[in-house]
């Protein structure tokens, strides 16, 4: 783990706001505010836009989760970069009888590229480790991640998080791009199901 995630990246416990938001037939409370948020995009850009100047970095947001993330965080990179977006479909594969993760959409070559994945959220680190894993044997130059939420399984899945935005309980959370059931993906701030 980087310094600036393992030092600077704050650790949400409680929830410290009450507004409570129905979506269909769960209520969740406001849990990390668009203010908050914006906060640590700015910071994590600054720490991007350091570690690769003079680079030319290719950002590759994963969807849909990942959408508004990716749009307020490449508003504050300031440094030459690319953009392209890729989906990651789940199927039900019968002979290895597990999830399977495929990734659809990827049309830039990746090939001797800087790149940074932009995800939403990594909860038991399989979608990402699969990411990292795919673009590694492309021949990409240098993958990092970008997440704005990080769950506590994650550390045991032995995932660098290089640029975090929060670290945050396990419980299940809406808005700012996540969706429950694809309702709550244009809520501006997070919310956290309320038990
Ligand atoms: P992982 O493979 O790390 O277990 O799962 C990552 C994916 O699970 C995320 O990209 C996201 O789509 C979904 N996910 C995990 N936790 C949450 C959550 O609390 N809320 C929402 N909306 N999606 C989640």
């Amino acid at each position: 783990m980087s310094i600036f995630a393992s030092i600077f990246c704050p650790k949400i416990r409680h929830t410290r706001l009450t507004e409570n938001m129905e979506i269909k037939d769960k209520v969740f409370e406001k849990f990390i505010e668009g203010n908050d948020i914006a906060k640590r995009i700015k910071a994590i850009a600054k720490s991007i836009n350091m570690d690769y100047n003079g680079k030319s970095p290719l950002f590759i947001a994963i969807l849909n989760g990942s959408f508004m993330f990716a749009a307020d965080l490449m508003k504050e990179v300031d440094i030459s970069a690319t953009i392209s977006f890729v989906k990651v479909a789940s199927y039900n594969d019968m002979e290895s009888s597990g999830n399977v993760k495929q990734l659809i959409g990827l049309a830039e070559p990746i090939f001797q590229k800087d790149v940074i994945i932009i995800e939403d959220i990594v909860d038991t680190g399989r979608t990402i480790k699969k990411i990292l894993n795919e673009f590694t044997s492309l021949g990409a130059k240098s993958v990092e991640v970008a997440s704005l939420l990080r769950k506590p399984l994650a550390s045991s899945a032995d995932v660098n998080i290089k640029y975090l935005g929060f670290d945050i309980p396990d419980k299940f959370v809406v808005g700012y791009g996540l969706d429950y059931d694809s309702l709550g993906r244009n809520l501006k701030d997070i919310y956290q199901l309320k038990v």
